[in-house]
């Protein structure tokens, strides 16, 4: 059964019922009101009944005793003609002693007569009548005197008349009706009638006998019509009618307007359960139904809402896992890393800013990545000292607020704050710190913040260390493990880098090649140790001389290789003189009391001067370092001028070369500096090809190793 219609049937109950226990209720008081004025009725008129002819038959008995007190026969006659006349009879009768009638009345009613005083009665009634002895002064027995009076329907309708009530004269002891003024339903009346108590007949009347009894010698029954009898009450029925139906639209309506806004509900709980987020119910009304209709659509706009905050998570997601991507693809990218790092550790705390910072030479801390913070200039903070340096020293991570008063000095203003280590769990405690500022909405970090930004530090510091390690493997791939120095493989792809960049910008790159002199006699003299000593104080002092930007290289044995980027031939000079001369002006030191002279040729070549491509410009510093050998070592020779195009391998744009301000240029202008000006040079540089080299192994010029001899 449908919620509407247990509403209904549940109205209908509450409603109806009083209303049809009433309507009982009013139709069993009304029918008992009815039955009491009825026997009341009833009661009044059996007594008038009684009374009506108790009265007649007195005044019979009197008419018989004024017939009676006439003596003779004549004057009994006479008053019986004076009693008809006056009409208190309608016939007397005498008789004599032995009964037999010697005096009647003309139009008596027939004998026998019913006498007043009662006694069985044997056949209908006709005629009431009173009876009066007949004796002589002695009181002897003479006969009787009888007057009458008919009982015939109109006496019945005198009866009725005077008694308001319906009357049915009965015949004798058979219940078979001898008159009666009822108009119908007299003989269910009749039978119904059993005593002298009220019934009520099937035909809505209510009735009572009267048996016969002193005074009243006649078997009557009389009636009355219940009042209902004449007319169902209209009223109260139709009132009743009108309750129901009333009552019955009244039921469907509230049951409709109650379950409507809970229909309306259900269906949309409905679509909402199938995933329409829009399903929304209008709100009729501010009473409870109201309210949950307000509490559903509020419902749905929070899930809507949360939804789409879950959806953009799920892109932020997304994105965070396409940047992510990215940085694994480029793992070797440290900065790129720490750009991520700190981007995704803002995002997942809603700060406002923060930095990574990582230990730089000494007991500093570098910002190395920093968001959201004035950079005009870098982060720098102690260890040990500061908020920064307190988590780097201690390596323990710290949150809080900090009052504008107590900002240690060099470190950024912030009113909260979050701070953790940021160290690879292998790694020393004090490695980084990775430090948040200002949440969002003022509030503070918090401990969950704080417990996740601790792990995503460890996971962070990681990734970093693994750049660290990677750029530590391919720094030792690319580096000579005895002097330090970049390696022969580091110099191919230098050359190749550091020849485009002056090709684009115009540029001069100038290159040297060195060769220490008799470096084989070194070994052999003082072993091969102390060769590796010298090796690497070369390196050392090799590195003293050259600026920040320039690269040096071994190539091979004991042969090194500089790069001078905008160098041109003049400065490459200046550069190689001074080479030559620390080297020669100092003894290198290997033990205690040995000290070993070391000289070292040079070949310069400068890129476009001298050739067009790289390993052109490498071959003719080759070359000029040969001609530094054959004048007797100890000296720089300047490549020769450049005799061959351009091959198309690197294209050199036009444009002024070396100019008289002596800043370097790229351009079409070679200009032979193949003069030498080297101190301990002998004779001029050859050509820069087409000389042929000397025989290793000379003792003059010195054997010069060819280049794949160097085993690179
Ligand atoms: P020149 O002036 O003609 O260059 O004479 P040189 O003796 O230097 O030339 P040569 O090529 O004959 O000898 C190079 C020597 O350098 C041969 C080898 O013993 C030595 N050498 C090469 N590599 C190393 C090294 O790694 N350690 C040491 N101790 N010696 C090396
Ligand atoms: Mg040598
Ligand atoms: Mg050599």
């Amino acid at each position: 059964m449908t919620l509407r219609g247990r509403l209904t049937a549940a109205f209908l109950v509450v409603v109806l019922g009083p209303v049809l226990l009433g309507a009982v209720f009013v139709g069993a008081t009304l029918s008992a009101v009815e039955r009491t004025r009825s026997a009341e009725r009833l009661g009044l008129a059996a007594s008038t009944v009684r009374t009506s002819v108790d009265a007649l038959c007195q005044r019979l008995r009197a008419a018989a005793d004024a017939v009676a007190l006439r003596a003779d026969p004549a004057a009994r006659a006479s008053a019986a003609g004076q009693v008809v006349g006056r009409g208190l009879a309608v016939a007397v009768l005498v008789a004599d002693a032995a009964g037999n009638p010697t005096y009647v009345t003309p139009g008596a009613p027939p004998t026998p007569w019913h006498d007043c005083a009662g006694g069985p009665t044997s056949g209908p009634v006709r005629a009431l009548s009173a009876r009066v002895d007949l004796r002589d002064p002695a009181g002897a027995a003479l006969g009787s005197v009888a007057t009458a009076q008919v009982v015939d329907a109109a006496f019945l309708g005198r009866l009725a008349a005077a008694t308001g009530v319906a009357v049915t004269l009965l015949d004798g002891d058979a219940d078979r009706v001898a008159f009666t003024t009822q108009v119908e339903g007299v003989r269910e009346t009749v039978l119904a009638a059993t005593g002298e108590q009220v019934t009520a007949t099937p035909g809505g009347r209510y009735a009572r006998r009267l048996d016969p009894s002193p005074g009243q010698p006649l078997p009557l029954v009389i009636s009355v019509p219940g009042e209902r009898s004449a007319g169902l009450p209209v009223g109260p029925l139709g009132a009743v009618l009108l309750a129901v139906v009333l009552a019955v639209l009244a039921a469907w309506r509230l049951g409709r307007v109650t379950t409507r806004p809970l229909v309306e509900l259900a269906a949309a709980a409905d679509r909402f359960a199938r995933g329409d987020l829009t399903a929304r119910v209008p709100v009729r009304s501010r009473d409870e139904i109201g309210r949950l209709a307000a509490a559903f659509n509020r419902m749905t706009r929070e899930t809507a809402s949360y939804v789409a905050a879950l959806t953009s998570s799920r892109d932020q997601l997304r994105g965070h896992l396409a940047v992510l991507g990215d940085t694994l693809a480029s793992t070797h990218d440290r900065q790129r890393i720490l750009r991520v790092i700190l981007h995704s550790a803002i995002a997942a705390t809603g700060a406002r800013a923060g930095a990574v910072l990582l230990p730089d030479s000494g007991d500093v801390l570098v910002g190395r990545c920093v968001e959201g913070l004035p950079v005009d200039e870098p982060l720098r903070v102690p260890v040990g000292t500061g908020l920064i340096g307190l988590v780097a020293a201690t390596g323990q991570a710290r949150r809080g607020r900090l009052d504008p008063a107590s900002i240690p000095a060099g470190e950024p203003c912030c009113e909260t704050y979050v701070a953790v280590p940021f160290a690879a769990p292998a790694a020393d405690p004090a490695v980084g710190v990775l430090i948040l500022y200002d949440r969002l909405g003022g509030a503070e970090f918090d401990d969950d913040d704080l417990a996740t930004l601790r792990t995503f530090a460890g996971h962070a510091a990681v990734a970093v260390e693994n750049v660290r390690v990677h750029e530590e493997a391919q720094r030792l791939s690319l580096t000579d493990p005895l002097t330090g120095l970049w390696n022969y493989r580091y110099l191919r792809e230098s050359l190749r880098r550091e020849v485009e960049r002056a090709n684009r910008f115009g540029r001069m790159l100038s290159i040297l090649v060195l060769d220490l002199d008799r470096f084989k006699r070194v070994n052999d003299s003082y072993g091969h140790a102390a060769g590796d000593a010298v090796l690497a104080e070369f390196a050392r002092r090799l590195r003293g001389e050259i600026r920040e930007v320039d690269l040096a290289f071994r190539q091979g044995g004991e042969e090194f290789v500089l790069l001078l980027p905008e160098t041109d031939a003049r400065g490459a000079v200046i550069v190689a003189e001074r080479l030559g001369a620390a080297l020669r002006d100092a003894p290198i030191a290997v033990a205690d009391e040995l000290a070993i002279p070391v000289t070292v040729s040079i070949g310069i070549a400068v890129y476009p001067d001298h050739a067009g491509t790289g390993q052109q410009v490498l071959d003719a510093a080759d070359e000029a370092l040969y001609a530094a050998k054959a004048a007797g070592r100890d000296g720089y020779r300047v490549a020769g001028p450049r005799v061959s195009a351009p091959t198309e391998e690197i294209p050199v744009p036009a444009g002024p070369a070396s100019p008289e301000d002596g800043l370097p240029r790229a351009g079409p202008g070679i200009r032979s500096t193949a003069e030498g000006t080297g101190r301990h040079v002998a004779g001029a540089s050859r050509p820069a090809s087409g000389v042929p080299r000397p025989a290793t192994g000379g003792a003059s010029s010195g054997p010069h190793p060819s280049r794949q001899s160097h085993g690179r």
